[in-house]
C-alpha cells in the first residue's frame, strides 16, 4: 500500500489534516502511540456519560467558519461554561464579575466593584506588574487574588506566582457585569453524545487507515524513508532527539470515580482554590449534557511536575523554553517532508478552535 501522508498523532490536529487529505483523494495512515483515537479531546462513554477522560473540554470561538466546520461532524448543545470557585467551603462565581464581587464586599453596582479594586490596587502599589501575583492584584484587588487567584495558579503550574510571568493572567476575564459565563466567545457548546465521534467521522474515510499503539520512534527511520511527507503532532524536541535540551510541560494525573449518587457537586466544573486541596478542579461530567442518570461521574484533577514519560499536557510558555522552541522550529524549517502541527508539535497553549483553525491552514497551504 502506497500512501501520500503518514499522520503522527490522532488528535485534533492530525485528524483534521487527515480528514480535508482524503477529501482530496490522498491516501493516508494515522498512527497514534495511545489505544484510541482523539488524543486529548477523547470521551469515553460510562454509565451513559460521556467521560472526558483527558480533563474538562469546552468548545469555544469566535470564528463563525470553524463552528460551522466541526458543526459537520457533531451537534452541539448550548452549554455555557459558569464554573464555580471553592475556597475552603466558600463558594464564589467565576468568572470574576458582579456575583463574586458582591459575595465578597457586599457591593452592588459596578461603579462600586470598581472603586473596592481601585482601593486595593492602591494599597498595592503597583504601577508595572512584573510576575503573575502583581498582576493579578492589579486586575482585581489583593481580596480576590488571595482567595481564588494564588492557591490554584500555584497548584497549576508548580511554582510560586511571584516566579510565574505576568502573562499568563491576562487570560482571566474580568467583567462588570452579572454574567457567569466564562468565555466572550460567540459560539459555544458541547458535542452532544461527546468529542470522540468528532475524529471518527473525520477519519471515516475509506482512504484512510488508522494504526493504534504504535509509538513513531519505534520507526522513525523507516517512516521517513518510506512516506513522501509527514504530519508530525508529536513533541517537536523529541523529533530532534533533545538535542537542544528538553522542552517543559506540566501534567496531571486524573482520578475518576462512578458515584453512587444523582448529583455530587450541582456543576459541571468546580476549582479548588485553596492551597491545601491537592487538586484543582473536580469535574462532573454529566452535567455537560444535563444528564440525568441515576449515577453520577467525578473526576478530580491533579496537576503535577512532567517527566520523560509522562503526558505533557500543558506547554510552559515562558521565555526560557520560548527560545529553546524557536532553535527547533528553525530545525523544523530545514526539513522539508515533516509538517509539524498541534500543541505539541507547535508547542502552544492552543484551543480546540485553534488546533482546527491551524490545521485548515496547514490544509490550505497544502493543496492550494
Ligand atoms: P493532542 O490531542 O495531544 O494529540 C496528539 C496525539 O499525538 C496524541 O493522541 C498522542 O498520543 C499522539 N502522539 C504523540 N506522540 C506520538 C508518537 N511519538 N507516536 C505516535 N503518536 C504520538 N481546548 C478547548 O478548546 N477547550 C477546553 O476546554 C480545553 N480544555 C483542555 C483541558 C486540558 C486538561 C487539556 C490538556 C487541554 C485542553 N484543551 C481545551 C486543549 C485541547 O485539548 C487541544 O487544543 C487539542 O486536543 C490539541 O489537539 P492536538 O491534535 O494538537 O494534540
Amino acid at each position: 500500500m502506497t500512501y501520500d501522508y503518514l499522520i503522527v498523532g490522532a488528535g485534533l490536529f492530525g485528524s483534521t489534516f487527515a480528514c480535508e487529505a482524503a477529501k482530496r483523494g490522498k491516501r493516508v495512515k494515522v498512527i497514534d502511540r495511545r489505544d484510541h483515537i482523539a488524543g486529548n479531546i477523547y470521551t469515553e462513554n460510562i454509565e451513559g456519560m460521556n467521560v472526558h477522560k483527558y480533563g474538562a473540554h469546552i468548545f469555544h470561538t469566535n470564528n463563525k467558519g470553524i463552528w460551522e466546520y466541526v458543526n459537520q461532524f457533531a451537534e452541539f448543545n448550548r452549554y455555557t461554561n459558569s464554573p464555580v470557585a471553592n475556597f475552603k467551603g466558600e463558594i464564589y462565581n467565576m468568572p470574576f464579575n458582579m456575583n463574586t464581587f458582591n459575595k465578597l464586599w457586599g457591593v452592588v453596582t459596578p461603579d462600586e466593584a470598581k472603586a473596592k479594586i481601585e482601593e486595593q490596587r492602591k494599597a498595592a502599589n503597583i504601577d508595572n506588574p512584573i510576575n503573575l501575583e502583581e498582576q493579578a492584584i492589579s486586575l482585581i484587588g489583593t481580596d480576590i487574588y488571595k482567595k481564588l487567584v494564588k492557591g490554584y495558579t500555584e497548584k497549576q503550574w508548580g511554582r510560586k506566582a511571584t516566579e510565574l510571568p505576568a502573562f499568563i493572567i491576562k487570560r482571566l476575564p474580568v467583567r462588570f457585569t452579572y454574567d457567569n459565563n466564562y468565555f466572550n466567545d460567540r459560539y459555544q457548546g458541547i458535542p452532544i453524545g461527546g468529542y470522540t465521534q468528532i475524529v471518527e467521522k473525520m477519519l471515516s474515510s475509506d482512504l484512510i487507515d488508522i494504526e493504534l499503539n504504535v509509538d513513531f520512534f519505534d520507526k522513525k527511520g523507516e517512516y521517513l524513508k518510506e512516506f513522501p511527507k509527514i504530519i508530525y503532532t508529536g513533541m517537536i524536541d523529541r523529533f530532534f532527539d533533545f538535542q537542544y535540551g528538553e522542552l517543559e510541560y506540566r501534567s496531571l494525573e486524573f482520578e475518576t470515580t462512578v458515584l453512587n449518587q444523582e448529583n455530587y457537586q450541582g456543576n459541571a466544573v468546580v476549582n479548588y482554590t485553596d492551597a491545601e486541596t491537592p487538586y484543582t478542579r473536580i469535574i462532573e461530567h454529566k452535567h455537560f449534557e444535563y444528564g440525568n442518570q441515576p449515577k453520577t461521574i467525578i473526576t478530580k484533577e491533579y496537576p503535577k511536575n512532567w517527566n520523560l514519560g509522562d503526558e505533557p499536557y500543558y506547554p510552559m510558555n515562558d521565555k526560557k523554553n520560548n527560545e529553546i522552541f524557536n532553535k527547533y522550529q528553525e530545525l523544523a524549517n530545514q526539513v522539508s517532508n515533516v509538517i509539524f502541527g498541534g500543541r505539541l508539535g507547535m508547542y502552544k497553549y492552543y484551543d480546540m478552535h485553534q488546533v482546527i483553525g491551524a490545521a485548515l491552514l496547514v490544509v490550505e497551504k497544502e493543496f492550494n
